[in-house]
């Protein structure tokens, strides 16, 4: 068997991985070519950051918590030259999913995700708009709920999914291996964690998860969290003031 040389990521501050040579081991044949694309679209009066990312192969893209503001999302499609291929959700919260039926009606969208334990907070979306003053927002039922361990695919992308309790019982985070990259929702961060005053918040479980769900995916991996700027987990291991490892002995 031939040993190829482990691939090297250029990552600039759009959000472009390019990969300068080889492949890394665990890709599949498919995957070979293909990069992780992703552009940060904060949306709603709580600036929560939809991610639109895809495939750099196939441009077929997925609307990751698109909470509202669908025009900027889909001038992102056009400016980026992208096909919406999926809605993916990592929580039942209105700032995170607030545009979903209007945006999977307008293009013909699956929704995947989040956790089926975030089933009450998307029926409950009509009272979270009016608690919060949103426009109306009628709940939905994704076509496919998301479990620990499952594979979500955007083009020939492949990202992995953790679930996370806490901020919420069903929420989940998506992993793309090969570019060292998670999209945490509001998990975690920079520089703190999720709420857990919510109803089944659970602040024992949001810290369980954060410790044995994504600090073993290494300190290098970089975060997209559901609002505020990017980070590493390695920087919030050792300086979040909620999570990082000084406080656990
Ligand atoms: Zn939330
Ligand atoms: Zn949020």
């Amino acid at each position: 068997m031939v040993k190829l040389p482990v691939a090297h990521f250029l990552w600039d501050n759009r959000g472009r991985f390019s990969r300068r040579f080889g492949r890394l081991p665990g890709l599949t044949a498919a995957e070979t070519l293909s990069m992780l694309e992703y552009q940060i679209i904060p949306v709603t009066p709580f600036q929560q950051n939809c991610t639109l990312l895809w495939c750099s192969e196939t441009r077929r893209a997925a609307a990751v918590d698109p909470g509202g503001d669908l025009h900027l999302i889909e001038q992102a499609v056009r400016d980026n030259g992208v096909e919406l291929e999926k809605i993916l959700l990592t929580h039942g919260h209105l700032d995170h999913v607030g545009g979903t039926v209007e945006l999977a009606g307008r293009h013909r969208l699956p929704i995947e995700g989040p956790h089926q334990d975030d089933q009450f907070w998307i029926d409950m979306l009509p009272q979270q708009a009016q608690m919060m003053g949103f426009a109306a927002s009628a709940a939905f039922k994704p076509q496919r709920w998301l479990a620990q361990g499952d594979i979500v695919t955007v083009g020939e992308l492949v990202l992995e999914v953790r679930h996370c309790p806490g901020h919420t019982p069903g929420h989940v985070v998506f992993f793309h291996p090969a570019s060292k990259l998670a999209l945490v929702g509001d998990v975690l961060f920079q520089g703190s964690i999720g709420r857990t005053d919510f109803p089944r918040g659970d602040h024992a479980a949001l810290v369980h998860a954060i410790r044995e769900q994504l600090w073993p995916l290494g300190d290098d991996i970089a975060f997209i969290p559901g609002h505020g700027p990017m980070s590493t987990f390695g920087h919030e291991r050792r300086t979040n003031p909620f999570v990082a490892d000084k406080h656990y002995g």
